[in-house]
């Protein structure tokens, strides 16, 4: 059956679209989950994909998608395999889809809109855009490993998400192949009343329910004025309540970086300005106008001192930099980030609340937070934690004992369990809760759209 799969792929797509090498299918085992990393590390590989291919248009996607139908064999969607949740793991063996060959953009200046391959790499996108005078405006932390097609499949935002919105607010149309191999497109519109809509039901689908082959993306001229601007405040109440005024005043500025006094330290201890405060670092773009009036609504609405903008470069300059998890892992030290989001009134109980229950945990070293994204509504924080497994306890099950007192403080304390990363195989635990009858109603949708369940098996817990 494998033999017979795999020719059947390559009769249809081309020998060279598919490879049952070795060391192609260890290379697609894993993404940037720390357990499976870890299970790199350790030798100790779950399951391997049986082939990998790389189709080069819907064409070869819907084909592979009815080769695999036929034979119930699972079929795991690729981006760039920087998810951070085990999303990509082959749990049952089956056929990995890299969509990386499929890589065309179109620009369409007049509408403000750009047609994009789900392969496209978020480098190339965004500078593409930039060398003829646009931006998409999301570029998250991992733009150089990340895709197009991941970005809407787990929902991502960007470091300038204040102003330009998660990848949902970029999104005007979508293309994407269901089974048994059928390309439903559903095309780029200003706005559409046409019922529910159907374009949001793949946006963090995490490849559950179809393969996203294209995507029309709103984009925005490139800004004519940047201003960069940091404050230190005494703290983190004052820092919010800065933010939280200007957000609801109207005022938009694109990126938006609070650091508690953990993180001030850990970030910008070289400035003697910020130490044993609260750090706040902010870019606000666009038309000059615009930009002029926004930076008055934010210079007179925030509680703290104005410092040198040599912060906000040190933040430019350090912003893809992870090196920190690169460092802790090989000295034994358990690592994460988790991010989540809350609204304003509850956001400062909130924090407190989670990091205590992530400190309870026997080992932890430290956790702090920082918070990047903002609404009229709320705020994403992002917790970071490090510590050391005692001595009786695997690393694999702290590293859930600290996952499993952030998510809970989270439920707790009225937040929602993720805010750009998404499930893949790490939250499923949660999402019951998450989303209470919601989370049925999501596996119902999985049945009837792929009834064999052969999209990313076990993904999401559904
Ligand atoms: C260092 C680092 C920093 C990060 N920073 C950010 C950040 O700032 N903001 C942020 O939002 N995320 C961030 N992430 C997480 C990750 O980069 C994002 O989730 C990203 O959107 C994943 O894109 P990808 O192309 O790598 O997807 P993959 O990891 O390949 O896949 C992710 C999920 O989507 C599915 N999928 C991928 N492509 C398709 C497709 N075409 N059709 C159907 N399903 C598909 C996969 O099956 C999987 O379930 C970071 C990760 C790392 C390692």
């Amino acid at each position: 059956m494998t033999d017979d799969i795999i020719l059947e792929i390559s009769k249809q797509l081309g020998e060279n679209r598919v490879s049952s090498d070795k060391k192609d299918l260890l290379s697609y085992t894993y993404d940037f989950w720390p357990i499976s990393l870890h299970w790199i590390l350790e030798k100790k590989f779950q399951t391997t994909p049986l082939a990998v291919v790389w189709p080069e248009n819907t064409d070869e996607v819907e084909k592979l998608l009815k080769i695999c139908y036929k034979n119930k064999t699972p079929i795991y969607p690729y981006g760039g395999g920087s998810g951070v949740l085990g999303g990509v793991t082959p749990e049952k063996r089956g056929v990995v889809v890299d969509l990386k060959k499929m890589r065309n953009i179109n620009v369409f200046k007049d509408d403000m809109l750009v047609e994009a391959d789900a392969g496209v790499n978020g480098y190339y996108i965004e500078d593409f855009l930039n060398n003829v005078g646009f931006t998409l405006g999301n570029i998250p932390q991992s733009l150089y490993p990340s895709t197009v097609g991941g970005w809407i499949c787990t929902k991502a935002t960007g470091q300038f998400s204040t102003r330009y919105g998660g990848i949902e607010q970029m999104i005007s149309g979508v293309e994407v192949v269901v089974p048994p191999g059928r390309t439903i497109n559903l095309k780029p519109h200003p706005r559409t009343a046409t019922g529910p809509d159907l374009r949001f039901l793949f946006v963090g689908s995490e490849g559950i329910l179809g393969v996203i082959t294209r995507a029309w993306l709103k984009i925005w001229p490139y800004p004519e004025k940047k201003v960069k601007l940091a404050f230190v405040s005494d703290t983190l109440k004052d820092a919010l309540f800065s933010v939280k005024k200007i957000l609801q005043m109207g005022a938009r500025p694109a990126v938006v970086r609070i650091y508690d006094k953990v993180e001030t330290k850990r970030h910008f201890y070289m400035f003697d300005d910020v130490f044993g405060k609260i750090a706040t670092v902010m870019i606000v773009e666009g038309v000059e106008k615009i930009v002029d009036a926004d930076v008055d609504v934010i210079k007179d609405c925030f509680i703290g001192k104005s410092v040198s903008e040599d912060l906000v470069d040190h933040w430019l300059k350090t912003r893809f930099n992870v090196k920190e998890a690169a460092e802790f892992v090989p000295l034994g030290v358990v690592f994460d980030t988790i991010e989540v989001a809350v609204v304003w009134s509850k956001a400062e109980d909130f924090y407190v609340n989670v990091i205590n229950s992530m400190k309870k945990v026997k080992g932890v070293l430290f956790a702090s937070a920082h918070a990047s994204h903002f609404y009229p509504q709320g705020i994403c924080f992002y917790f970071t934690f490090a510590g050391l497994p005692p001595r009786n306890i695997t690393h694999y099950d702290f590293y859930n004992k600290v996952w499993a007192a952030t998510m809970d403080a989270t439920i707790a304390n009225g937040g929602t369990i993720s805010h750009h990363h998404g499930v893949g195989r790490q939250r499923i635990n949660w999402m019951e809760s998450e989303l209470d009858g919601g989370f049925d109603l999501l596996k119902k949708v999985k049945r009837i759209i792929d009834e064999d369940d052969i999209m990313n098996p076990g993904n999401m817990g559904v």
